[in-house]
C-alpha cells in the first residue's frame, strides 16, 4: 500500500471493523457490474471510490437525456455514448488507479459464464428478469457472491446470495425462472431518482462486506423499501431444496 492509497482510504482504515486487511482485499479484488444503468452507476461510483482494483461493466444501452434525471455517473456531454465508456470515464475521473473493462453487449449465458468466472462478486444492477436468472445462474455455477437489486417507481429490492453460506437461497430460490412476471420497465411506469441511488449505493456497500471478507448482512434477506413512505420491509428467505438452479439434482429413474 503507497502513501497516496494510506491518504486515500484513510477514512476506511480508520474503521474499527475495516482496517487494511479489508482494503488490501478490495484493492485486489474484481467486481463484475451487469448493467450501467441507474443502480450499476451509484454502485459504479462507490466500488471505484473505495478502491476496488478491476471493474469488469456490461451494458448494451446508450446514454439518454431521459436517463440523467437518476443515472449519476453518466453527464449531459455524454448523451449519445455507450453507457458503459461514460462510467469507465466517470470512474477513471474518481480513481485512476482502477481498472474498468467495458463491454458494449447484452449479458448472456454464453458471456457471463466467462466473466463471472473471473470476478470476485457479481453486482446485478439489471433491469430485467431475464438477465437477472442468466446472471444468478451463471453465479451459482461458479460459487461466486451475487449482490442484487432492482428500483422501479417509489419501491426497490435488494438481496445476497452467499454461496459460502449453505443456507442462503439463490435468486431463483425465491423468484422461480417459471413464475415470470410481466415484464414492466422504467420507461412506462417511472423510478424515483434518488431511489435507484440508495439500492445501488447498498449493493456497493455489500459487495465490498464480501470482497473485503467480511460477511454479507443481506444474505438470506429480502430487503424491500417503499421509498412513498420510507419503510423498509424485511424478509427472511429460505433455500429451496427443489431449486431447478441452486437445487440437489434430481434422482433420475430408469
Ligand atoms: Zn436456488
Amino acid at each position: 500500500v503507497t502513501d497516496e492509497q494510506l491518504l486515500r482510504y484513510a477514512r476506511h482504515l480508520m474503521l474499527p471493523d475495516w482496517g487494511m486487511q479489508c482494503q488490501e482485499r478490495v484493492l485486489a479484488s474484481h467486481a463484475l457490474v451487469i448493467g450501467a444503468g441507474g443502480l450499476g452507476n451509484a454502485a459504479l461510483l462507490y466500488l471505484a471510490s473505495a478502491g476496488v482494483g478491476t471493474i469488469t461493466v456490461v451494458d448494451d444501452d446508450v446514454v439518454e437525456l431521459s436517463n440523467l434525471q437518476r443515472q449519476i455517473a453518466h453527464t449531459t456531454a455524454r448523451v449519445g455514448q455507450p453507457k458503459v465508456t461514460s462510467v469507465q470515464q466517470a470512474v477513471h475521473d474518481i480513481n485512476p488507479a482502477v481498472t474498468v473493462h467495458a463491454h458494449a453487449t447484452r449479458a448472456n449465458a454464453d458471456n457471463l459464464s466467462q466473466w463471472v468466472a473471473q470476478s470476485t462478486v457479481v453486482l446485478d444492477c439489471s433491469d430485467n428478469f431475464t438477465t437477472r436468472q442468466a446472471v444468478n445462474a451463471a453465479c451459482v455455477a461458479a460459487a461466486k457472491p451475487l449482490v442484487w437489486a432492482s428500483a422501479l417507481g417509489m419501491h426497490g429490492q435488494l438481496s445476497v446470495y452467499d454461496p459460502s453460506d449453505e443456507k442462503s437461497p439463490c435468486y431463483a430460490c425465491v423468484f422461480p425462472p417459471s413464475a415470470a412476471p410481466p415484464e414492466v420497465a422504467c420507461a412506462t411506469l417511472g423510478v424515483w431518482a434518488p431511489l435507484v441511488g440508495m439500492l445501488g449505493s447498498a449493493q456497493a456497500g455489500e459487495a465490498l462486506k464480501l470482497l473485503g471478507g467480511v460477511p454479507s448482512a443481506a444474505s438470506g434477506r429480502l430487503l424491500m423499501l417503499d421509498a412513498q413512505h420510507m419503510q423498509w420491509q424485511d424478509l427472511r428467505t429460505q433455500r429451496v431444496h427443489a431449486c431447478t438452479v441452486c437445487g440437489m439434482p434430481q434422482a433420475s429413474f430408469s
